[in-house]
């Protein structure tokens, strides 16, 4: 009792300030409580009184706009608050795509699609957090799409999604592993998704007009920044909010046609570095997360498949020079290409999508995916490899899609 006690942290924020707190130390459990005043966590307001457990890896931020009292119980290896933060300006943007889906709702039209980027660890995925929050506390339904495939925050990593934002995220747990998430699409297609989301806001009114936040990945030299400007094309974004890097900023107003809005922001100075080895780890937890679970234990099913009756595919042949492709074809066109994949010891440890779509005549690149499988095993004599899979035997009779993600499954 003594301990705990010595353990317990109380902080008194003014209004405009925010406590940040890191639990690092494995099997430390910290738990926040908001004692007086109004707080929030990412944009999502803390309940008073309520017990918020955060658990190793956490990295958090309690503002307040009004002033309150807070306290920690347990042991944080960081903690102080900060009275500098980039808040207001995050509101302000807040503010204005606010005002484009009041015109929207007006005049019956699409509400501002807002993609942000930066490098890394400069708080993207936190302002798209905040960004959509604030939306859905003015009662919107704005759809989130998540085009960081290292870090996913809607499905597992490796893959794209969106998902329509109907709720507050979680204080703790964000917008959560998804398997209840509407995964649009697979690996290294992130720029089709696009095609997906706008025939949902199509059908649903009040999306169209709360319109879509976009997240991306770190990677903005090269190849990286040619993704970012195509994806702000397929999205038709009319905003870009570009976090923390001033030549990342002028390249894409140099780029940009006029009537996209690229915004320049700081990032916030709680935002926390992470190492390479924090991201694979990072990137490892969220694959088990869907699998096994976090909070509420998930107990997946694990069967052989035969080689003969898995259809085995993958997104995108090699890339050949313009002068080798059929007439008529470009040399980006392969990356979209299925490929016929040959089961063997090369599944070994890699996810596999489970696509909706019942054969490879199908538009599988467009096609929503079900869940996903990790190979576990692969029998060679018997011709078989074996899966842990969230559904128990058998496989859907659809086709599977091989990622270049790996997982060591080590339960
Ligand atoms: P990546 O490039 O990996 O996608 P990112 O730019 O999206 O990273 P975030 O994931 O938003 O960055 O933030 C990195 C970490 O910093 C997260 O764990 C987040 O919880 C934490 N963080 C963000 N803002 C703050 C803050 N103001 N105070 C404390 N921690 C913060």
């Amino acid at each position: 009792m003594t301990d705990e006690k010595a353990q317990t942290q109380e902080f008194k924020l003014d209004p405009d300030c925010e406590l940040r707190f890191e639990v690092e130390s494995k099997n430390e459990k910290v738990m926040l409580e908001l004692k007086s005043g109004l707080a929030e966590v990412f944009g999502t307001e803390l309940v008073k009184g309520k017990k918020y457990e955060f658990i190793a890896g956490a990295k958090v931020a309690v503002f307040t706009w009004q002033g309150c009292t807070v306290e920690l119980v347990g042991k944080t290896d960081v903690s102080y608050v900060a009275k500098e933060t980039p808040m207001g300006l995050y509101l302000n943007c807040h503010a204005a795509m606010e005002r484009l889906r009041e015109a929207a709702e007006k005049e019956d039209t699409r509400g501002p699609i807002t993609m942000v980027v930066g490098p890394c660890d400069v708080g993207k995925s936190t302002l798209c957090r905040l960004l959509l929050n604030y939306a859905v506390r003015m009662g919107r339904r704005p759809i989130f799409v998540d085009l960081d495939v290292g870090q996913g925050h809607i499905a597992i990593p490796g893959t794209v999604g969106a998902l329509l934002v109907e709720r507050p995220s979680n204080v703790v747990d964000g917008f959560g592993v998804s398997l209840w998430a509407q995964i649009a699409t697979g690996q290294r297609c992130s720029v089709q998704s696009s095609q997906v989301c706008s025939d949902r806001l199509q059908a649903n009114k009040k999306a169209r007009v709360s319109g879509i936040v976009i997240n991306t990945c770190g990677w903005v030299k090269g190849d990286g920044y040619k993704l970012l400007t195509h994806a702000a094309q397929a999205f038709e974004v009319d905003a870009i909010l570009v976090l923390d890097q001033e030549r990342l900023y002028n390249e894409l107003v140099r780029d940009m046609p006029d009537f996209v809005k690229v915004v320049f922001l700081p990032k916030s100075g709680g935002v926390v570095e992470r190492s390479q080895a924090q991201r694979t780890e990072a990137r490892d937890q969220g694959v088990r997360e869907y699998f096994y679970g976090s909070r509420t234990p998930l107990y997946p099913h694990s069967f052989e498949v035969k080689w003969n009756e898995a259809r085995l595919y993958k997104i995108g042949a090699p890339v050949l020079p313009a002068s080798c492709m059929p007439l008529g074809m470009k040399a980006e066109d392969n990356l979209t290409k299925l490929v016929a994949v040959t089961p063997g010891p090369n599944l070994l440890h890699h996810l596999l999508s489970v696509s909706f779509a019942d054969s490879p005549e199908d538009d599988v690149v467009q096609t929503n995916v079900a869940g996903f499988v990790c190979v576990t095993n692969v029998d060679v004599d018997r011709q078989t490899f074996t899966v842990l899979s969230p559904q128990p035997r058998p496989l859907p009779n659809t086709v599977l899609l091989l990622s270049d993600i790996q997982f060591m499954d080590s339960h």
